[in-house]
C-alpha cells in the first residue's frame, strides 16, 4: 500500500484461509501462554494421536512437524543424499528443489503437459538412484491433480528403494471423486508417504503444524531428523482446538470451492484460460509475463504470487475475489500484451473452452437428475434403423464412450504433426457394442460415477489446452475432417447432451404411448446448415456414408 499509495489491498499470495482463525483456536492458544517458560511435549503426542485417529492409522505411522515443509526437510535429509536423485514434476512446490539441494541430492524436474503432471514422464524419470518422488496433489502452483489411476501407476512403477511422497496440503479442497485420499488409498504401501498440513483449510499457517503418514520405519527416520521441540506449545494447542471445528472447516471449504469455481468460469469468459482448480487458488499461466502481471495487479492493490511460469492467486472472500477479477480486467485493458506469453488458451480460445465447460457441466447435471427416475420407455430408433434402446443401454453407452473419446482427443492433441489426425470409430465398433450389452443391467449410479469421472477429465483437458491445441483437427472415417468444435459437439459434450435428451424422452413414457412417436428433440428446430450437418452426423455414427 505504501509503495503504490493505496488505501487498501488484498493479500491473495500465500494460499491461506481468508476467514481468520477457527472459533476457539485463539482462546486455546492464549490459554497455554502462561506456561511458555516450559518446553512443550517434543513428540506432540496428543496431536499425533488425535490426527492418527482421525485418518484411521496407528500412532506409529504418524510424525508431527513444524508444518508440512518442516517434515519435507526432515524427509529429504533422512532418505536422500549426494548421488541420490529426487524426482518431481515442475512447476511444483518451491520447497522441493530447496530441500533436494539441502540434502545434497540431484533434482530431476519433469515438465508438465497442459499444466498437469505427465504420468509417463514421471515414471520414465525414476531410476535405481531415485530415493524420493515428490507429488503435490493437488499441485501448487498449477492447481491440477492426479487421479487415482495415474497415482496408482506411479506408485506401482516406483523402484524398490524409492519413497513416493504425496503432498496433500490442499486435500480439504478436493471435490473431484477421481482424486484419491492418499492416506486411505495407500495405507498398506510401505513405499508411500503422505503429507498433510494445518496451514490451509485449518487456518493455522502462522503456528506451523503438519503431518506425515508413512511406514513406521520412515516415521522413525524422519523423527530422528527433527529439530528438537520444533512443534511448539501454541501449535499443539491450536491444532487440538482446530480439530474440534470440523463442521466450520467444511462450511468454509464449501465457500472457497464455490468461489474457486465461480471465478475460474469468470476468468475463462474474460478470455483468461485457467486450469480446473482442485485447490484454493488459481493458476494464471502467464509464462514470461508472470512478473509484469503480478506487478500490475499489485499496483491495483491485489497481492499475488509470481512464480516460475505464472502467477498463483489465492481464493479470498467473495469481495476480495471480485476485486481481483476487476483488477485483472483493468490490467488487461491497459496492457493486452500481458497475455502474450501465456502457455494456456487466452482470448477467444479461452472463451471457447468456457462455453464448452458450461455446456458440459449442465449436461452432467441433467444426466445426474435421471438417476432415481423410472424410464419405462425406449429410445426412438436411429433414422433408417430399427434398433431402439432402453435406459440401461443408454447408461451403459454414456459410461462407455467418455473414456474412449477422451483417448481419441488426447491422441489428436498429442500428435507430432498438426495435420488432421485419423481418429474415431463407428456404431458397429465391436468394443462399443460389447460394452453396451455388458453394462445394460448395471446400477445407473455406477455408470454415473464413470461418466462423472470421464467428464472431469474432459473438463481438465479443455481448460488446460493452449491456443495451438485449439487449432487441431481430426479426420474421421466417414465424417471427414473435424475441428475441435465439431468433435466436441459430436462425440463429447454434444454427445452427453444427446443422451440426456434421450433419457428425457423415455421418462415416464410407456412403450405403448411412445410407439410411432417422432424422434424426440429437446434442442431447437434444425435450421442452419451447420445444425443440419450436426443432425446428420448424429444419425451417422452408423458408419453409413453421408447422403
Ligand atoms: C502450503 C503448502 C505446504 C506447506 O504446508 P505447511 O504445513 O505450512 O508447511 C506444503 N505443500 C504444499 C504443496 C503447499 O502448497
Amino acid at each position: 500500500m505504501a509503495a503504490y499509495g493505496l488505501d487498501s489491498a488484498v493479500k491473495l499470495a500465500s494460499n491461506e484461509t481468508p476467514f481468520g482463525p477457527l472459533p476457539g483456536v485463539a482462546d486455546a492458544v492464549s490459554a497455554v501462554l502462561g506456561g511458555i517458560n516450559r518446553y512443550a511435549d517434543h513428540t506432540a503426542d496428543a496431536v499425533a494421536r488425535c490426527f492418527a485417529h482421525r485418518v484411521g492409522v496407528d500412532r506409529d505411522h504418524v510424525a508431527v512437524g513444524p508444518g508440512a515443509v518442516g517434515l519435507l526437510e526432515q524427509l529429504a535429509l533422512a532418505v536422500a543424499g549426494p548421488g541420490d536423485e529426487v524426482v518431481y514434476p515442475w512447476p511444483s512446490f518451491i520447497a522441493y528443489p530447496q530441500f533436494t539441494g539441502l540434502a545434497g541430492a540431484t533434482p530431476v524436474a519433469v515438465p508438465l503437459v497442459r499444466q498437469r503432471f505427465d504420468t509417463d514422464a514421471v515414471i520414465a524419470a525414476m531410476s535405481e538412484r531415485t530415493m524420493l518422488v515428490l507429488l503435490a496433489n493437488p499441485n501448487n502452483p498449477t492447481s491440477t491433480a492426479l487421479t487415482a489411476t495415474e497415482l496408482d501407476r506411479i506408485v506401482d512403477a516406483a523402484p524398490e528403494q524409492c519413497l513416493v511422497v504425496i503432498d496433500e496440503a490442499y486435500r480439504e479442497f478436493v471435490t473431484d471423486v477421481s482424486v484419491p485420499d492418499a492416506i486411505a488409498r495407500y495405507a498398506d504401501r510401505p513405499n508411500v508417504a503422505v503429507l498433510r498440513s494445518m496451514s490451509k483449510a485449518y487456518g493455522l499457517a502462522g503456528l506451523r503444524v503438519g503431518f506425515l503418514v508413512a511406514d513406521p520405519l520412515v516415521i522413525a527416520a524422519v523423527d530422528a531428523c527433527a529439530t528438537p521441540f520444533g512443534v511448539n506449545a501454541a501449535g499443539q494447542a491450536g491444532a487440538l482446538a482446530a480439530f474440534e471445528q470440523d463442521d466450520e472447516v467444511r462450511r468454509r471449504c464449501a465457500i472457497v470451492v464455490a468461489e474457486r469455481d465461480r471465478v475460474a468460469r469468470a476468468l475463462r469468459h474474460l478470455g483468461v484460460g485457467v486450469p480446473v482448480s482442485h485447490g484454493n487458488f488459481w493458476w494464471l499461466a502467464a509464462g514470461s509475463g508472470a512478473h509484469p502481471l503480478a506487478e500490475a495487479l499489485e499496483r491495483r492493490g491485489v497481492v499475488t504470487r509470481p512464480l516460475d511460469g505464472g502467477v498463483r492467486v489465492t481464493v479470498g472472500t467473495p469481495a476480495e475475489n471480485d476485486r481481483f477479477l476487476a483488477a485483472l480486467e483493468a490490467c488487461l485493458n491497459d496492457a493486452p500484451d500481458l497475455l502474450s506469453g501465456w502457455t494456456i488458451a487466452t482470448g477467444q480460445q479461452a472463451q471457447r473452452a468456457a462455453r464448452w465447460l458450461d455446456r458440459l457441466e449442465s449436461a452432467m447435471t441433467r444426466l445426474a437428475s435421471h438417476l432415481d427416475r423410472e424410464h419405462p420407455g425406449r429410445t426412438a430408433p436411429v433414422p433408417g434403423e430399427d434398433e431402439t434402446w432402453d435406459a440401461g443401454q443408454v447408461w451403459a453407452h454414456v459410461a462407455e464412450f467418455g473414456q474412449y473419446w477422451l483417448g481419441q482427443l488426447t491422441a489428436i492433441l498429442d500428435a507430432a504433426s498438426t495435420e488432421p489426425v485419423p481418429f474415431g470409430r463407428t456404431r458397429r465398433d465391436a468394443g462399443r457394442i460389447e460394452a453396451i450389452e455388458r453394462g445394460r443391467h448395471d446400477d445407473p449410479a455406477e455408470h454415473l460415477a464413470v461418466v462423472t469421472a470421464s467428464a472431469g477429465r474432459l473438463a481438465e483437458l479443455l481448460a488446460g489446452m493452449t491456443n495451438e491445441d485449439w487449432e487441431r483437427a481430426g479426420v474421421h472415417e466417414t465424417l471427414g475432417v473435424m475441428d475441435l468444435d465439431d468433435q466436441l459437439r459430436h462425440f463429447h459434450v454434444g454427445h452427453y447432451e444427446e443422451h440426456a435428451d434421450q433419457l428425457d424422452s423415455i421418462l415416464h413414457r410407456s412403450p405403448a404411448t411412445q410407439a410411432g412417436a417422432p424422434a424426440p428433440s429437446a434442442s431447437a428446430p434444425v435450421a442452419s446448415p451447420l445444425e443440419r450437418r450436426d443432425a446428420l452426423w448424429r444419425s451417422l455414427d452408423s458408419g453409413r456414408e453421408p447422403p
